[in-house]
């Protein structure tokens, strides 16, 4: 976006691309009319006339390309806060759409002085005696959080409204020295608190870069300056070593016939002082970074071309970024890296498509730019995704509102649950009151137990879900179950809450995870009625994964080793000859009889019987053998109508595609209402059919005996471990030779 302004209606027209048709630029001059007329004689602090700031951000609209009525609203956007022209007459003279947005604008001006008042001075400037700088800072970021959350309640379902908020605030930040002191220094803290965070999550990098050192200079005028200066200082040595670094980067990707566009980057000041106090860094180091972007034709050649530079410059670790195969939250795109130049100072290097770049540079404003173009799709798809976000309605009270529309399934990736306080909680989606706790604090995770969300009880699996309030019921003491890290439970979906679990089972001492990593294998290898290991087999087993037994028993009590891979493990290499199961592994060539599907059996291998030969259509049976897989036999046969050992028989089908097999089950509980109900929920969510059901009931404790048809014994132990975690349940397990 160039700071270079239109201070005439004339020059906004003449930077309008040819898209924009006669009518287009009748109505943003008619738009500028009414504009001018209604803001007559209105000055702004810099003394400069009113509609001045109009024109500057309708011009910044028109530089994002935005459609007509967003570009005139642009200009009418302070005439229903500040003059005489009502909403009414914006509807009659330009119709509902810039009237809309016109209205949007007003809202969101007039919201955020609802966080100005006492409320803000009673959060910022009375802490409590004991508050320290940690804090405060936490004080903030809720004020924060909750301007953002009260933001976007004010934004109507447009995000186009925000667009012009945002180049609002920018040119307000550009002429923000003409206002007294305190003043600026409000103005500023907020664009940095909320303004500059809403650009990002839009991903317009450009609108946040400038928006954030803007603010910086009247937030910490000492450090700005300093940074400034120094950046300065080195200004013309950096160029002539840029240019240098370009001119060599260029020759080494042709060289590899790579088509590469390649220029500078500025360093924002606000960047680097975070680089500084984030990661620790001395300004020096930060200093002397130079930047380079790559534009290259497609996907493959940003990979070739950081390979490329890879192999000559030797890589800074922990500074590679991939962002194409993982975009951020705001679908930002790019390759990240940082080498050593032959200076021994650092180059940083972004490698992107030109479609990722103009991504980066205009964010959402980007569907607009590629209205006629190819993108549609996916730009629509942000577009709808934002719009919803914001469809809630005005009333600030009301936050049932908020939370009714913000249960709409709009973010893909993330869901935004509040605590009890208010504050937003940021979220991958899928994620449970486990993460959730986690996320608020680790002591509140580890001592966890039970969940409310919207004031009820929810189980801990419960999939959060946007908008909704989440309290945690903690206990005094105690830690994590195991179970959490059971990852077919779905209790926990964060890397982070994982890790921290992980983190309480290693504190715990090495005896103690040592019982537990045997009580757990043995446990379920009863449950899944497997055969006991034999020492050489549990041997093998830990040696797979690169421990001792008794190294292989810690890892599993303390969560670095999973269950479920330990049951996948299990299902590969058991060498019962439990027919059910498992089938021999065998080294014969498959038979040609392959299309016969075996139920019950994984891979089974399978001959046709030669007595009765049967071919597709006939009645067919199976029976096991040892080591060969199954025989396939007419129903009718002799040979087996003479079987007595009728348990080795399996029903086998002609090629049909979904195999599972029957197995007993048993389930033992305290009795409770609506424990059959869950169970049966549970089983259908896995798609399981239930072929048989009794239960028994002694005292009150309640016996429920399935047969339940399975595809493999990973599911078995996934559904076993689930119906654990049913409230009041004891045990769920298979019942042997049932
Ligand atoms: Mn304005």
């Amino acid at each position: 976006m160039k700071k270079v302004s239109p201070y005439t209606i004339e020059d906004l027209l003449d930077k309008l691309s040819d898209d924009y048709t006669p009518a287009d630029r009748d109505l943003i001059r008619r738009a500028h009319r009414l504009a001018e007329e209604a803001h007559e004689g209105q000055r702004r602090a810099s003394g400069e006339p009113y509609i001045n700031h109009c024109l500057v951000v309708a011009s910044m609209l028109a530089d994002l390309h935005l459609p007509t009525d967003t570009i005139a609203a642009g200009l009418l956007h302070d005439t229903v806060e500040d003059t005489a022209v009502t909403a009414e007459d914006l509807l009659q003279d330009f119709g509902e759409d810039v009237a809309k947005l016109v209205q949007g604008v007003t809202k969101l001006t007039q919201l955020p002085r609802v966080s100005r008042g006492e409320h803000r001075e009673e959060l910022l400037n009375s802490p409590a005696p004991e508050a320290d700088e940690q804090d405060l800072r936490t004080r903030k970021r809720d004020l924060a959080n909750e301007t953002l959350r009260k933001t976007f309640l004010a934004m109507d379902e447009d995000v186009r409204v925000v667009l012009i908020k945002l180049t609002d605030r920018l040119h307000n930040m550009r002429t923000l020295g003409f206002f007294p002191e305190a003043k600026r220094r409000r103005i500023a803290q907020e664009t940095l608190d909320i303004f500059a965070p809403l650009a990002n999550r839009l991903g317009m990098w450009q609108i946040k870069w400038e928006l954030e050192d803007l603010a910086f200079r009247y937030v910490n005028p000492e450090k700005y300056k300093e940074i400034a200066d120094q950046l300065s200082e080195r200004r013309e040595t950096r160029e002539v070593q840029i240019k240098g670094i370009i001119d060599h980067f260029f020759q080494v990707l042709k060289d590899a016939g790579i088509e590469v566009e390649i220029s500078g980057r500025p360093k924002h000041i606000y960047s680097i002082f975070r680089k500084m106090t984030e990661r620790g860094k001395p300004f020096e180091l930060v200093r002397d970074i130079r930047a380079v972007r790559l534009i290259v034709p497609d996907v493959p050649s940003c990979y070739a071309a950081l390979g490329v530079i890879h192999t000559h410059w030797r890589p800074l670790p922990n500074e590679f970024d991939d962002y194409i195969a993982a975009p951020k939250d705001n679908f930002y795109q790019s390759l990240h890296t940082a080498v050593i130049y032959d200076d021994g100072k650092p180059v940083e290097v972004q490698i992107r498509t030109a479609d990722m770049d103009t991504n980066a540079e205009f964010g959402i404003a980007a569907h607009w730019r590629y209205k006629e173009g190819g993108h549609r799709d996916k730009y629509d798809e942000r577009v709808n995704y934002l719009r919803q976000m914001m469809e809630w309605r005005q009333d600030v009270e009301d936050a049932q509102e908020f939370v009714d529309s913000m249960k709409t399934d709009v973010f893909k990736d993330r869901v935004y649950v509040f605590t009890p306080r208010g504050d937003i909680i940021d979220l991958p989606s899928g994620s449970t009151p486990i993460d959730f706790a986690y996320h608020v604090h680790t002591s509140i995770g580890d001592r966890c137990r039970g969940a409310k969300v919207n004031g009820k009880l929810v189980p801990l699996e419960y999939g959060l879900k946007t908008g909704e309030q989440v309290e945690i019921l903690t206990a005094k003491h105690g830690g994590p179950s195991r179970d959490w890290l059971n990852p077919s439970l779905g209790l926990v979906r964060t890397q982070r809450a994982r890790a921290k679990i992980r983190n309480w089972f290693k504190r715990q001492d090495r005896e103690q995870n040592l019982a537990q990593g045997r009580g757990m294998l043995e446990h379920e290898i009863a449950r899944l009625g497997l055969r006991e290991l034999s020492q050489q087999n549990l041997e093998a087993l830990a040696h797979h994964f690169d421990r001792n037994v008794e190294e292989f028993y810690i890892a599993l009590g303390c969560g670095d080793i999973s269950i479920g891979r330990v049951v996948n493990l299990l299902l590969e290499t058991e060498e019962s000859d439990d027919m059910l199961l498992f089938v021999p592994p065998t080294s014969e060539p498959p038979s040609p009889t392959d299309a016969v599907t075996v139920l019950g059996l994984k891979d089974a291998l399978t001959n046709m019987a030669r007595c009765c030969n049967p071919t597709p259509g006939d009645e067919i049976i199976g029976y096991i053998t040892r080591g060969r897989g199954a025989t396939i036999h007419r129903q009718d046969c002799p040979n087996i109508l003479r079987i007595r050992d009728r348990e080795r028989l399996v029903k086998v089908s002609w090629g049909e595609k979904v195999r599972t097999f029957p197995v007993p089950v048993r389930l033992t509980a305290y009795d409770r209402q609506g424990l059959m109900g869950d169970v049966t929920n549970l089983l259908d969510s896995e798609g399981v059919n239930i072929r048989d059901a009794s239960a028994r009931t002694s005292k009150n404790l309640a016996e429920l005996r399935l047969v339940i048809d399975v595809k493999d014994l990973a599911q078995l132990s996934r559904i076993l471990a689930r119906m654990e975690n049913l409230p009041n349940v004891l045990e769920a397990v298979r019942v042997k030779g049932g």
